[in-house]
């Protein structure tokens, strides 16, 4: 067993030892079993979560009306949630209510996929009640139960198919993939938050291109913001040559594929509900791509992009196929005088000491000194710019 697993062995056992019913449970098991690194392991217990805390010094009430406990432990941080079933499923989201049970099964139903519904005990065994280990092998997505039902009670399910599919390079089993083809209306229900976070995870997975295939397909492309009507030029996306790594990226060559105008993509990233940051960054990388269809930049153009964004840009260049001699850019980039506003050797001051009137003149003054610095026409000293203010 890995060291993440081993050493949360001790906070089952104390919950065992006091009586109650522990496992490991969910991602954590499935990608155990799959040889994939694991980031936290998620425990389930019998306990309820007032009797978790009484176990453990150290308790976070992380969701206790849910029932999850968060427990630190020899320095580590788990996640310990009650047995619980979810009942009341309304309006196609997440239930509002949950029932805690004494039986793991129970909490094992309620889960939505056969490799997400493995629990392992404490002798390192595996509790398998709907042929999860099957599907592991299979490499499939199998809804826990009849799929239809299922996404009926979470829409978002759906989602988390094609982005496991996306993370896993699995198949979807054909009755999963059928109800979604059928139900996939049902996505409008859910918040948008919650669809772009799987949406993310499925473009920057490693079988991205099927799972973003099987996405349009099965027309969950018509229920998510700005996608619909546009599955011809999202066809795109499946026939790029490498996957995304990056979140900017990936909004990036959707909205080129997409042929969102410079002055819409706010629009279209807040319809996201994406981040002013994350926003800004893409305008830059989709708006710096443009640039680079167009003509080789200018060393100004280089420095106003700044390092990040140009390797990003040409990272989205490549993936999408455009051709751009990235050395040459780089290298033209590192040998610029200054890389960044801050390393000029002046600013707003210096001109005021030197006679400069505070203003929108200096302002001008003080962006063509830039402009000069960075041709390599000007030095980058206080000499060499005062000299050349006094020319002025
Ligand atoms: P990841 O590696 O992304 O964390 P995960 O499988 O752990 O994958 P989580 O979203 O962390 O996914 O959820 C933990 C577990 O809770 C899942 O494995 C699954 O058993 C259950 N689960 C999560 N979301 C749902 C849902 N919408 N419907 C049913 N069960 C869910
Ligand atoms: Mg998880």
């Amino acid at each position: 067993l890995p060291n993440i697993f081993q050493d949360a062995m001790p906070v089952l056992k104390i919950l065992e030892q006091a009586g109650y019913e522990a496992y490991f449970v969910g991602g954590s098991v499935r990608d155990v079993l799959l040889g994939r690194q694991i980031h936290d392991v998620d425990i389930a217990t019998s306990a309820y979560p007032e009797e978790v805390k009484e176990q453990f010094a150290k308790t976070i009430d992380t969701g206790i009306k849910h029932g999850t406990v968060t427990v630190l432990y020899n320095g580590n941080s788990y996640e310990i949630t009650t047995f619980r079933t979810e009942s009341g499923y309304q309006d196609f989201r997440r239930p509002d209510h949950v029932t805690f049970v004494q039986n793991l099964d129970e909490d094992l139903k309620r889960r939505d996929f056969t490799i997400n519904a493995l629990a392992m005990n404490t002798d390192g065994q595996i509790l398998d009640l709907f042929d999860g280990l099957s599907d592991l092998k299979k490499k499939v997505i199998r809804a826990v139960g009849d799929p239809e039902k299922r996404f009926h009670e979470d829409a978002l399910r759906m989602m988390r198919a094609v982005r496991f599919m996306s993370q896993l390079k699995f198949d979807l089993e054909e009755n999963t993939q059928k109800a979604i083809e059928d139900h996939h209306q049902l996505l409008k229900k859910i918040s948008v938050e919650r669809i772009r976070d799987e949406f993310v995870k499925m473009g920057l997975g490693s079988n991205a291109r099927e799972a973003f295939q099987v996405f349009l397909d099965t027309k969950l492309s018509e229920d998510v913001p700005d996608f619909a009507g546009k599955s011809e030029l999202l066809s795109v996306f499946p026939q790029l040559q490498f996957s995304p790594a990056l979140e900017t990226s990936l909004w990036s060559i959707i909205i080129i594929l997409l042929k969102i105008q410079n002055d819409k993509i706010g629009t279209f990233m807040r319809d996201w509900k994406n981040s002013n940051a994350m926003t800004n960054e893409v305008e830059q990388i989709v708006s710096f791509f443009d640039v680079l269809s167009d003509h080789v930049p200018g060393d100004y153009e280089l420095f106003e992009i700044g390092k990040k964004n140009l390797l990003n840009t040409i990272d989205v260049a490549h993936i999408l196929g455009q051709p751009v001699d990235s050395e040459a850019l780089v290298d033209r980039y590192l040998a610029l005088p200054i890389k960044d506003t801050s390393e000029l050797a002046v600013d707003g001051r210096f001109l005021i000491e030197n006679g400069i009137r505070p203003g929108p003149k200096l302002g001008q003054l003080l962006e063509e000194i830039k402009q000069e610095v960075v041709a390599g026409n000007l030095e980058n000293s206080e000499a060499a710019i005062g000299e050349f203010l006094e020319s002025k």
